[in-house]
């Protein structure tokens, strides 16, 4: 393809999943330049560091060009035979099961699509799944449980409209800047809009805050049940709402009941008189948005977590209304567009599912498919056990780099190195991942490709390519379409253009959906290449859908669901899940501190990227713990000393930052650094492999530790 350098592209940041829109241009000196697209609704221009310092991360230093098998340069047929012959031998001699991809929320929807239809439709496994598992399955199954259905109610413009947000587990001023500011901004508009924060920490997101609880790790189950039965007690019920709308409120609100006021404060760490504010403010205020991140997801809990939450909204009647409603922000920039198409294990595409005969029957007669997989397959962390145990044989990891981010990352990788057969199609030569590769097949990188990806707020938005693509790399779906034919499914695999699988994928969400199912943009079934490439931003559903779903008087171009009410369950209602909070004890004598992972402000995932611009890395340069001063003087340690951070799986590395923003008996280490930038720096080789049962997630976000002076 052949780049029209004259011209600013529209196409969006590639990190979270705000989804900014971003106009990126290439000088006639080959220099890239990029700025906040004014006309898209998600940032209206704005950008945070990350998005703005894009253009130093595109170099071509370390990528990836040519494919390699066994660390030498091969051509395109030859690597895809080896691949299509080596997966299909293993199938053939162990069954489809013996398979599995390990994708990537920075997969674009169409490679998603693809490499679903693949693994699902025709070798006839569900072992798929995605780092998005990592990062808010338990939301999905949070919003499958209340809602019958993964749909994120709300918009970004409720948070502008609400007078009340409760941020929980989201330090929002760093992974998801953009909202930051546009809450802000509202703030100064409204000075009378009140914030509060839930964060163990102090964060840069507290700096906004008009009350922030320092919340003991995990307290979040028992704060929201609390928030529950004090909303039950007070007469802050909208009992019109819950009878018309809901099932399950007797017994919530009686598993509720059990916890009084002071079991929440020792739940919680919370004074009751903090609880009593934070309660109060909630009852009183009916425009609220709960807006929860990785705090809430990476927990054993995760999946309590999110319905303790859901419940409050669903008690007073907050959800689907302008300003109101429980609001889960994605980390990664594409994790909705990978639920859309079914890319995690245990659901089919266009959000069918797969435990259900008549959805994979559709499912298998849309595609014409050999052997749609009958039962769900094995989620992240199941998915690297099974390898270090035999189970999967052939394992193809596309855009991800689990060595240095799947927890107890020490054994995924002996995992990795152990299995008969890994491919990896990557855009880098040089990350912990690909090292490990039979086969590494060079993928195209942003501002290479093109495709749509979907927003926190249920916005699909084109990425648009902006330079050609370098030496031999192609779009992660050519790739596996490629892989697909050479395995015999040519005429499912068929593809001319990018436009013809968002049709494709438009088509399937449409087809026999008579409003049973929540994602449908059928309406973009017949779009062609012209049509595909003027595409604008758009919340599904699509427009003929819409009508009923948004409240009148509001911005039009914001879609709210169930703002009549009507859930995607049988009986059209929602459900309230009983929840009992559990208190897990986690710390021992030998490791008797709680260490929080979580992120820096200029600086995503393991740095493959980011840590390609000198700017981002000013911010902070190497990796760190937060410690309060009271441990730091109970274990000798001094601001700025190297300590080692050792759990029962391993130990890193790091300097120590002694502040008073941390909470006494824990600390907080950011997941980024890889050997690659600081000597004994991977943080996940400390983490469990322990997960949500729901969802599955990993419960990433803290680990039992002990911390020394190295
Ligand atoms: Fe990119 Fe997220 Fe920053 Fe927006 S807020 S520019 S999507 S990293």
């Amino acid at each position: 393809m052949e780049i029209d350098a004259a011209r600013e592209v529209r196409t969006t940041c590639p990190y979270c999943g705000v989804g900014c829109g971003v106009l990126a241009k290439v000088a006639a000196d080959g220099q890239v330049s990029v700025r906040g697209d004014p006309d898209h609704p998600a940032n209206f221009g704005r950008l945070c560091s990350k998005g703005s310092a894009l253009a130093e991360t595109i170099d071509l230093d370390g990528r990836l060009l040519h494919p390699e098998i066994s660390g030498r340069r091969a051509g395109w047929n030859e690597a895809l035979d080896l691949v299509a012959s080596t997966f299909s031998q293993t199938i053939a001699e162990h069954g489809p099961d013996s398979v599995a991809f390990y994708v990537s929320g920075q997969l674009l929807t169409e490679d998603y699509y693809v490499a679903n239809k693949l693994m699902k439709g025709f070798i006839g496994s569900a072992n798929i799944d995605t780092n998005s598992r990592l990062c808010m399955a338990s939301s999905v199954a949070g919003h499958r449980r209340a809602f019958g259905s993964d749909t994120v109610p709300g918009t970004y413009e409720d948070f502008e409209l609400a007078d009340l947000i409760v941020l929980v587990g989201s330090n929002l001023a760093w992974c998801h800047p953009v909202l930051y500011q546009r809450i802000a901004a509202a703030r100064e508009k409204r000075p009378g809009m009140k914030i509060v924060l839930i964060d163990p920490r102090r964060t840069m997101t507290a700096d906004i805050a008009d009350l922030h609880l320092a919340i003991a790790p995990d307290g979040d189950v028992a704060l929201f049940t609390g928030l529950l039965a004090y909303l039950g007690q007070h007469n802050a019920l909208d009992c019109g709402y819950i009878s018309a709308h809901t099932a399950g409120f007797g017994q919530a609100l009686f598993a509720a009941s059990k916890l009084d006021l002071a079991g929440v404060a020792a739940a919680t760490g919370l004074s009751e008189d903090e609880l009593t504010r934070f309660y109060s403010l909630f009852a009183a205020t009916a425009k609220t948005v709960t807006v929860y991140s990785q705090g809430v997801n990476q927990s054993s809990q995760g999946t309590d977590k999110v319905n303790a939450i859901i419940n409050c909204h669903l008690a007073t009647g907050r959800i689907g209304k302008p300003g109101a409603g429980p609001f889960s922000v994605t980390g990664q920039p594409n994790a909705m567009g990978g639920r859309e198409v079914g890319g995690m294990a245990n659901m089919l595409a266009a959000h069918m599912e797969i435990e259900n005969p008549e959805h994979r029957d559709r499912v298998q007669r849309f595609w014409n498919a050999p052997a749609v997989a009958q039962k769900p397959g094995l989620k992240a962390v199941e998915m690297f056990q099974a390898l270090a145990d035999g189970r999967i044989k052939a394992l193809w990891i596309m855009a991800t780099n689990p060595v240095d981010s799947m927890p107890d990352a020490d054994a995924v990788e002996a995992a990795i190195k152990a299995c008969p057969f890994v491919v990896v199609s990557d855009v880098l030569t040089n990350t912990d991942t690909v090292r490990h590769a039979h086969v590494r097949l060079p993928a195209a990188a942003w501002g290479e490709k093109d495709g749509t990806v979907t927003n926190s707020e249920r916005r699909i938005s084109r990425q648009r390519a902006f330079l050609n693509l370098p030496g031999d790399a192609r779009p992660d779906w050519w790739i596996v379409a490629e892989v697909g034919k050479r395995m015999g499914f040519g005429e499912a695999f068929s593809y001319s253009s990018l436009a013809e699988i968002f049709a494709e994928h438009a088509e399937l969400s449409g087809f026999e959906n008579d409003g049973a199912r929540d994602f449908d943009i059928g309406a973009y079934a017949g779009i062609d290449a012209a049509g595909y490439r003027e595409l604008a931003p758009f919340q599904w559903p699509a427009p003929s859908r819409q009508e009923s779903d948004t409240l009148a008087g509001c911005n039009p171009s914001s879609i709210r669901f169930f703002a009549d009410g009507n859930f995607y369950t049988p009986d059209r209602k929602a459900r309230f899940i009983a929840i009992r909070p559990t208190v897990e004890t986690r710390t021992s004598p030998d490791y008797p501190l709680i260490l929080n992972t979580g992120r820096v402000r200029d600086h995503w995932h393991t740095m493959t990227r980011t840590g390609k611009s000198p700017r981002l890395s000013q911010h902070i340069a190497e990796p760190f713990v937060e410690i309060h001063p009271a441990d730091a003087g109970h274990h000798g340690i001094s601001d700025a000393d190297i300590v080692r951070i050792s759990s029962p799986r391993g130990d890193v590395l790091v300097r120590a930052l002694v502040t008073a923003r941390q909470r006494q008996g824990s600390l907080f280490a950011p997941m980024h650094w890889t050997d690659q930038f600081a000597a004994r720096g991977r943080l996940d080789v400390l983490t469990a492999p322990l997960t949500d049962t729901i969802s599955g997630q990993p419960a990433l976000k803290h680990v039992a530790a002990r911390i020394e002076k190295f």
